[in-house]
């Protein structure tokens, strides 16, 4: 048997420890006789494993303690709907703020509009998402509900440097495809939400991190399956709740705190990008990563090649080469290499050569 490095964008690479992990308690788990997946997400066994996922989770991000942490199903994409139905009455005005960064903001902003007065307060599509506002180009309506950011678009390849001020108004940011990659402040932060499948485990689950204030706002037509409230008062045990994703979850969080948790990270992922940008960089215009170099993404690394024709060896040698599932989105072409965590360095390391290789070959 022979692992690939998987590029993908997600579902994506997990760490080989939680891998054999899940393996080695497949058939049981501890003593229970049967698999995590076979079990009652009520009895004691599945329940330990929910609160110490939850728990190590807190400590990793450093979540205060007035903020819940639920385990939610449906996708990043089901929160597009889900914010603006929860947090719309903040204020009285029904209005919110959104930034539109990329093709997952963009669908954000039309789930928003459903619902609430919406204001684009920043919008990059003009410059094909390869770049991003400053602070300074940000005018927020402070009697808006709630201020709506994606931090990492994963298709373009932009990332945010710095979270935006919105002063009292609560900032809400899809963080699928960082979360997990450095510290953050999450006091800085309404809501942080993120679909699992990239840097937490596997699809089917989505993490949400509320304030507790921000709870319990949602007008009496929201069904209760979508009503933060709902979650957070039956600890994300309203209904069935995806118990296996939240245990491999909880194995992923455990990994990273025995590894350095979020600073070594960052420390690695950071070297990780720096040194693929290089490559991309030194290439002589072999290759080309369209994006701002400040708002370059550690996480999703999009490159096109000097000639689109070179596409298809290019994906062929690489799948040969162990290197899987380097082809851009379909929306833009080219190649995106995903570094996610679980991406060893040696991932990233082998991808150059090939990179170096396959240019002085097309040369
Ligand atoms: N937001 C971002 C930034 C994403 O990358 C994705 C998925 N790639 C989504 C939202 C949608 O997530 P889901 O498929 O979990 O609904």
């Amino acid at each position: 048997m022979a692992r690939v490095f998987n590029f993908g964008a997600g579902p994506a690479v997990l760490p080989v420890e939680v891998l054999e992990r899940a393996q080695a308690e497949m058939l049981d788990c501890d003593g229970t006789g049967m698999s995590v997946m076979e079990m009652s997400h009520r009895g004691k066994k599945f329940v330990s494993i929910a609160e110490k996922a939850e728990a190590d989770l807190r400590t990793l991000m450093g979540v205060p303690d007035n903020y819940k942490v639920l385990f939610l199903q449906g996708g990043a994409s089901s929160q597009f709907a889900m914010i603006p139905m929860n947090l719309k009455a903040l204020s009285s005005s029904g209005a919110a703020d959104y930034l539109n960064t990329g093709h997952w903001s963009e669908k954000a902003v039309a789930e928003g509009k459903r619902f609430v007065d919406l204001n684009l307060v920043a919008d990059t599509k003009p410059s094909k998402y390869t770049t991003l506002p400053s602070q300074g180009d940000l005018k927020f309506n402070p009697d808006a509900s709630y201020v709506h950011y994606t931090p990492n678009e994963t298709i373009a390849g932009v990332e945010f440097g710095y979270i935006p001020e919105t002063g009292s108004v609560p900032l809400v940011a899809d963080m699928s495809s960082t979360i997990l990659s450095r510290p953050v402040d999450v006091s800085k932060f309404g809501m942080i939400y993120a679909g699992a499948q990239k840097n937490i485990g596997p699809a089917g689950l989505t993490l949400v991190i509320i304030r507790d204030d921000l709870i319990g706002h949602a007008d009496a037509s929201v069904p209760a399956m979508f009503n933060y409230k709902t979650h957070a008062e039956n600890g994300s045990m309203y209904n069935t709740p995806p118990s296996y994703a939240w245990y491999i979850a909880g194995l992923v969080f455990e990994h990273l705190l025995a590894n350095g948790g979020l600073s070594k990270m960052a420390e690695i992922n950071e070297r990780k990008a720096k040194k693929l940008y290089a490559a991309i960089d030194g290439s002589d215009g072999f290759y080309r990563n369209p994006v701002d170099v400040n708002a370059r993404s550690w996480m999703n690394v999009p490159f096109i090649l000097k000639d689109d024709a070179l596409d298809k060896p290019f994906l062929a040698e690489s799948e040969k080469a162990g290197l899987a599932a380097l082809a851009g989105h379909r929306s833009v072409g080219g190649m995106r290499a995903s570094i996610y965590n679980a991406m060893p360095e040696a991932g990233v390391d082998a991808l150059i050569s090939f990179m170096q290789d396959f240019a002085q070959r097309h040369g």
